[in-house]
């Protein structure tokens, strides 16, 4: 099945708001919890309730307040402010949802019981868990959660994301910003490249004499022509990309000295931005959902964990074969998921989802790329459909770039809205 990558695009976000169509469970629905109240958790309990009122739905999440990653670049160019990406979850309570706003500690697969951290513990039918990401901290030697203080991942948004801001705001014109980006899998391929370049866009106007170099452990990357001629066009000399086999990968840091060392030098930095290796949230190692990548697999129809049945894993933290960890994945496979949920909990053979994905970045407050897919399940797995999608085109004339940097706002407050209410 081929898409035209225009008709996608244009139906991009209307896509992210349609949940599926699907009759009502039947009575006595059932208890579902979800854990993590981010794109994929807060959607799954959304569209769960939605979809059938009668279901006792339980979502689990410590934090009152939702920092999104998705448009948190922006903050770091002072384009808009962190206040901006905040987010509460009075719409999800608004559907019917109960929130718990505490952390899951514990899950007993064959009790199907979560424990909370104040103490309580709930029982369930399904469990859905979209716990997103967290550091590896083991993977980069002198990389710790006290490295972070010094050498921001800004990986979650929030004060990482402040931090950050206040170096480059701090730092003398004509300082060398330093970013490290890892190996793949992890959250979000094109972000540290939207981030070199929205910080180069800061650069270019306040601290016109800096230079920002990449240091990549891969040798290629996500829109990665359109990146880098836009990078020639709009900050030629500015911008340093050092791939994995030019000796990008960064073996270890120091923060005391803002140095990144790779197997071929040292770079010391004036603000040194370390994104480091990531795997999925510590709550799915516990619940023995991931396996030894770090990762979670499951099953391309309900997304149910084929290591713990009865267990769905949503977002970033699950393996879903070609399907990148974006926001806009996690909110898609969430509305999948709860319509599956739905079905299985009334004894119906859940249908086989289409999904689409839509990664915008912006090169330049004005300057907006993409690049989209659609994917389904075979074999297993989820795969892109043969012919869908594909990014921006490289050569375009009038405002194409402006108009894609308008759709990346319109996409980021349809799903904003859709996920929070
Ligand atoms: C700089 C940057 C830019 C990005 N830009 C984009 C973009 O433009 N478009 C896009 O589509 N994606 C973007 N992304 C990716 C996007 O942020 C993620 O893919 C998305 O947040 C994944 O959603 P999730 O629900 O899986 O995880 P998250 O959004 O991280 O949510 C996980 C939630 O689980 C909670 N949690 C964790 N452990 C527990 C526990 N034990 N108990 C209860 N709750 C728990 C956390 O508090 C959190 O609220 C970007 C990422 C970054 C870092």
């Amino acid at each position: 099945m081929a898409i035209p990558r225009r008709t996608l695009l244009k139906t991009a976000a209307a896509a992210s708001l349609a949940a599926p169509s699907i009759a009502s469970a039947q009575a006595g629905a059932g208890r579902v919890v979800v854990i993590g109240g981010g794109f994929a958790g807060a959607t799954a309990a959304r569209t769960l309730q939605t979809l059938e009122p009668k279901l006792a739905v339980t979502l689990v999440e410590p934090n009152r307040v939702y920092t999104s990653c998705p448009f948190s670049n922006g903050v770091l160019a002072a384009l808009w402010e962190i206040s901006q990406q905040r987010f509460g979850y009075d719409g999800v309570v608004k559907t019917g949802v109960t929130l718990a706003q505490t952390a899951a500690t514990a899950i007993d697969a064959a009790a199907k019981t979560v424990t909370l951290a104040d103490g309580n513990k709930l029982s369930y039918d399904r469990l859905v868990m979209s716990p997103g990401i967290d550091i590896d901290w083991t993977a980069l030697p002198g990389y710790d959660e006290a490295a972070a203080q010094k050498m921001p991942h800004a990986w979650k948004a929030g004060d990482q994301t402040v931090l950050l801001r206040q170096q480059l705001q701090n730092m003398e014109d004509g300082g060398l910003v330093v970013m490290s980006s890892p190996a793949n899998p992890f959250r979000c391929p094109p972000g540290p490249y939207e981030r070199a370049s929205l910080i180069t866009y800061w650069l270019k106007i306040w601290k016109p004499k800096s230079k920002l170099l990449i240091l990549d452990a891969k040798d290629t990357f996500s829109k990665q022509r359109l990146f880098q001629n836009a990078w020639a066009q709009l900050y030629p000399g500015m911008i340093e990309w050092v791939p994995l086999s030019k000796g990008g990968k960064v073996v270890s840091v120091d923060p005391a000295t803002l140095t990144l060392t790779t197997e071929f030098g040292r770079h010391k930095a004036a603000v040194a931005n370390v994104i480091p290796p990531q795997k999925a949230g510590a709550i799915a190692q516990q619940a023995g959902v991931a396996d030894r990548s770090g990762w979670c697999p499951v099953e391309p129809v309900a997304f149910e964990s084929t290591l713990r049945p009865g267990i769905h894993v949503l977002g970033d933290a699950a393996i879903m074969g070609g399907m990148p960890k974006s926001a806009f994945a996690a909110n898609a496979q969430a509305k999948v998921c709860a319509a599956a949920i739905v079905d299985l909990l009334a004894g119906r053979k859940p249908v086989d989802p289409i999904l689409i994905n839509t990664c915008f970045s912006l090169v330049a407050a004005d300057y907006g790329i993409s690049i989209a897919g659609v994917y389904r399940p075979d074999k297993g797995q989820l795969v892109e459909v043969p012919g869908s999608g594909g990014a921006s085109p490289l050569d375009v004339v009038g405002g194409y770039r402006g108009q894609e940097a308008l759709y990346a706002s319109s996409w980021f407050k349809t799903i904003t809205a859709e996920t929070f209410g």
